[in-house]
């Protein structure tokens, strides 16, 4: 059996690339090379991408904001200091070294968008998605906010308030969406299925009981 593997791991390609789209193929492509030129360690790789599929993304700003719906200790802390708040949960990092949380209310709604570039809390949110780093978004956000949110299928009181925060390499805004009806009594666990990520930028709202029932 012909093998040409270089390293000594239990990293494994599908080596069969029909079924992948051309930009994934060319992904597999340049890690294929950078790998066998010995500029990328392959388990190093694994770790960096496990780490932003799996621990780092929008699970971790869910059970910020289920904590700060049940727990209005939690809630206090978390809109007087969000970088502590959220460490607290062990959530800190590069890109969320100055958290701030803006909450929604009856009243007013908050939507986070870069203008400059794609500024986002990856220790909360984990990486950005494509939308948000585009300029139509960037633009429109700050320009139709209420058009943004139609775009989403989102649809506000008229009477609602929408502030619009631009994000810096400083500070990354979260936005702790408003707690639904209905979910009187659910422990945070339960809560946190509620909310989506784009809730916490402010293009979307949370789920309700009915819609995840
Ligand atoms: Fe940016």
């Amino acid at each position: 059996m012909h093998d040409d593997h270089h390293h000594d791991h239990d990293h494994h390609h599908d080596h069969d690339h029909s079924e992948l789209s051309p930009m994934d193929a060319r992904v597999r492509a340049l890690e294929t090379i950078l790998v066998e030129k010995g500029y990328v360690d392959p388990a190093a790789l694994d770790v960096l991408i496990e780490t932003y599929e799996t621990k780092v993304g929008p699970h971790n700003g869910a059970r910020v904001v289920a904590k700060a719906w049940a727990d209005p200790a939690y809630h206090a802390r978390l809109l007087k200091d969000a970088t502590s708040a959220i460490g607290e949960l062990g959530y800190v990092g590069r890109q969320g070294e100055h958290m701030v949380a803006v909450e929604n209310t009856p009243g007013t709604h908050n939507m986070v968008v870069c203008t400059l570039c794609s500024c986002y809390p990856w220790p909360v949110l984990g990486l950005p998605p494509v939308w948000y780093k585009s300029a139509p978004y960037r633009a429109k956000a700050v320009r139709d906010p209420r058009g943004v949110l139609a775009d989403f299928g989102v649809t506000l009181p008229a009477g609602k308030e929408i502030k619009v925060w631009d994000s810096t390499a400083e500070v990354r805004y979260l936005v702790l969406p408003e707690r639904p009806a209905g979910t009187e009594g659910w422990d945070e666990a339960r809560l946190a299925t509620l909310v989506t990520r784009d809730s916490m930028i402010g293009t979307g709202l949370a789920s309700t009981p009915e819609a995840t029932a």
